[in-house]
């Protein structure tokens, strides 16, 4: 197991990601039929620790866009995707992600 010594990636636990799948061609045979993926429950993924590798923000950093990002430029850049779903649900203010929230 690898460990990191940085913050996490400030999710705000939305599940918004996870309800819009049918974009992402690794999690296909995950789509339930209308874009949200069947292991999310109650809105959480059910699978979170054995969850794919596409689903682990720190691990396809390390894996792949670390070759072209800073991290805090990775998290920033996921930020706006997480800030942008959530702005286009209706999500209150409150809780959407800050794009100001980056680990320090
Ligand atoms: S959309 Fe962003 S903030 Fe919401 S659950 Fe997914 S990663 Fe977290
Ligand atoms: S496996 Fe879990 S984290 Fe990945 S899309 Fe499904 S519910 Fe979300």
């Amino acid at each position: 197991m690898m460990s990191f010594n940085h913050d996490p990636f400030p999710c705000t636990s939305c599940g918004l990601c996870c309800q819009r799948i049918s974009v992402v061609t690794e999690l296909s045979a995950y789509d339930r039929g209308d874009g949200t993926c069947m292991h999310l429950v109650d809105n959480r993924c059910s699978i979170y620790e054995e969850r794919p590798e596409i689903c682990r923000i720190d691990q396809m950093f390390e894996k792949v866009y670390s070759k072209h990002f800073s991290r805090d430029e990775f998290y920033l850049e996921n930020l706006k995707v997480c800030k942008n779903l959530q702005i286009s649900a209706g999500l209150p203010e409150e809780k959407q992600v800050k794009l100001t929230s980056l680990p320090k």
